[in-house]
């Protein structure tokens, strides 16, 4: 059934951060109940939620997590720079308010993306980009070999994102939003 909501949800990326996540908000504290209730996106949701625990099992397993705790504290991750957050959308926004995550309101670091904090990023679920970088610095310490494991469940993480995403946005234009 296809509602007239006054909400109508962002697509693509071409607008100020603080835009995408009030749009986010405001589905979210619209309809947020009813997607987390919809059989399918709870579905979906889990296998999202379980595929990015276990990137983070690799990561730690590989030593990933220790030499990015390392490089943030004597570096300053220069991989969470500002901008990354233009590449977010909306539903991804989305995504992470189902997850229960808070969005920020301001950016902490002045140098940094939007969505990093004093403890790394603040987000669930991160963007493709995020979760499939891996820098020189990694390359050098963890070897190719040693990251394929990581790179598999990288894999496994990003196309399930993918299929959240479609799924809510088919939703929300079943709906009109
Ligand atoms: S990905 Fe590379 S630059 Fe980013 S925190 Fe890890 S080691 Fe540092
Ligand atoms: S979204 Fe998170 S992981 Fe990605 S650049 Fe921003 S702070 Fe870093």
């Amino acid at each position: 059934m296809v509602i007239n909501s006054p909400i109508r949800l962002l697509i693509g990326t071409g607008y100020p951060i603080l835009k995408k996540i009030e749009c986010a908000e405001a589905i979210f504290g619209a309809y947020g109940r009813e997607l987390l209730s919809d059989e399918k996106i709870k579905s979906l949701l889990d296998v999202y939620r379980q595929a990015i625990r276990q990137s983070w099992v690799q990561m730690e397993e590989t030593g990933v997590v220790a030499e990015c705790t390392d490089c943030a504290t004597d570096g300053g991750a220069s991989c969470c720079a500002k901008g990354i957050e233009d590449h977010f959308d909306a539903t991804l926004l989305l995504i992470n308010l189902l997850m229960g995550c808070e969005l920020p309101s301001s950016r902490w670091d002045k140098t940094g993306c939007w969505f990093l904090g004093e403890r790394g990023c603040k987000l669930i679920a991160r963007h493709v980009i995020c979760v499939n970088y891996i820098c020189r610095r990694l390359y050098n310490r963890i070897g190719e070999k040693g990251l394929r494991p990581v790179q598999v469940k990288m894999i496994e993480e990003t196309d399930a994102g993918f299929f959240l995403e479609e799924a809510i946005k088919k939703w929300l234009r079943s709906r009109g939003i």
